[in-house]
């Protein structure tokens, strides 16, 4: 990352990034963009996020050696047990820091989106713990879909503001939290979920995020006498647990870095998420990334049976890194990923979370030599997910 010198000090990651927001959001992001970097770097942050991590989160995760997967994939295949985090996913590592980084800077109370709901429970979750207001947008289509969500949410005592333009679903609910952050520009901090967003969100999550590569490389080392795999694989919805698991390999000249995006019904269809396979530039959310859009410039509902995949967009570091070929994105369909879920399950004893079984499902699309070392990202698990498992597995 840092010996590419990307982003570059205007957000940008070749083509990609940038921050292209409403005069009114300047002075939120510009905040921002002067203090990130120092505050991440001080002694006062540093010494809270690592403590929280540890204690709270429940970092280290474990890096697995997955005995009998690596036998059906052909290769030494280890898991990153992101799923054993605290709310069952990566996310927390990301909203931690952010809320450390609010209460820094003075701010009173958090605004959140969330699409399925993962992302809002997190935030509510440090709210709860650091005593911060929490307020979360999110799509009243996804309301009634994600009810256990907003139900983890109430009972964490924060607000859920049911968002009905659009789709009803997370661009909807991310413009929302946008157009609120306009209006409380001095007292509020908002928290965005993943490797998107106006500079210098997407290096800001990435950077909370890098801590799951930071320990896969002392891992790795104690287990293979290497701290570099030849693979890391991760899903990529908005891109932060990939961007986190891929950071301190970026151009190392040895390890691939494979994305795995939700191709939905199939990347050549419509009912898809795979952005990076059918996305061509344009502005979403603050940023200048691949997006699926329509001819005339309007975004374009992404698909995918996985929520936290079902995005239109992915970060401008992740198009960056496709762009000039640093890591490789692999489609992978709803059918498939369903057989990832079943696969891990079985040989393992790990149910992931959909998401997180596009990942699995890509070891079948790659060509691995016996001693290949691999690391796959298990973003999260699959709790959320049984009733979509139910019925996907209980049909006729
Ligand atoms: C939210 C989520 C994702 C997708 O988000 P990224 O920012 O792309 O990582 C992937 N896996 C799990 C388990 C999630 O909860």
């Amino acid at each position: 990352m840092t010996q590419l010198n990307i982003p570059d000090t205007r957000g940008y990651y070749g083509p990609f990034g940038g921050a292209y927001i409403p005069e009114m959001l300047y002075p939120n992001v510009e905040e921002l963009k002067e203090n990130y970097l120092k505050i991440l770097d001080s002694a006062e942050f540093k010494e809270e996020f690592d403590q929280l991590l540890k204690d709270y989160v429940g970092r280290p995760t474990p890096l697995f050696y997955a005995r009998n997967l690596s036998q059906m994939a052909g290769a030494k295949v280890y898991l990153k047990r992101e799923d054993l985090c605290h709310t069952g996913a990566h996310k927390l590592n990301n909203v931690v820091g952010q809320a450390l980084m609010a209460k820094i800077l003075g701010k009173k109370r958090i605004i959140a989106e969330t699409g399925a709901g993962q992302h809002g429970v997190a935030t509510a979750t440090v709210c709860a713990l650091l005593r911060l207001p929490c307020t979360v947008f999110m799509g009243s289509k996804d309301m009634a879909r994600q009810k256990p969500n907003v139900m983890r949410m109430h009972m964490l005592g924060a607000e859920v503001i049911p968002v009905e333009s659009g789709s009803k679903s997370l661009k909807d609910a991310t413009n929302e939290a946008i157009r609120h952050w306009i209006n409380h520009p001095d007292d509020t901090h908002y928290i965005i979920g993943s490797t998107i967003g106006p500079h210098p969100y997407p290096d800001l999550v990435a950077r909370l995020q890098s801590v799951i590569s930071a320990e896969i490389r002392e891992q790795l080392l104690q287990k293979e006498g290497t701290e570099n795999p030849d693979y890391v694989i991760a899903c990529a919805g908005g891109g932060s647990n990939a961007a986190g698991a891929f950071f301190h390999f970026i151009g190392n000249g040895k390890t691939r870095l494979i994305g795995v995006e939700a191709a939905g019904e199939g990347a050549n269809t419509e009912k898809t998420a795979a952005t990076i396979a059918k996305g061509t530039p344009g502005i979403i959310h603050g940023c200048k990334t691949l997006l699926m859009q329509t001819s005339d410039g309007q975004v374009q509902e992404a698909h995918s049976i996985s929520a936290g995949l079902d995005y239109p967009g992915i970060g401008p570091m992740h198009a960056f890194l496709h762009d000039s070929k640093l890591a490789t994105f692999l489609p992978v369909t709803d059918t498939e990923a369903m057989e990832g879920v079943q696969e891990l399950t079985r040989a393992e004893g790990i149910i992931p979370a959909l998401e997180t079984a596009h990942a699995i499902a890509a070891l079948h699309k790659i060509n691995f030599k016996p001693e290949d070392i691999v690391v796959i990202s298990l973003s999260g698990r699959g709790d959320k997910d049984l009733e979509t498992y139910q019925n996907y597995f209980t049909q006729p």
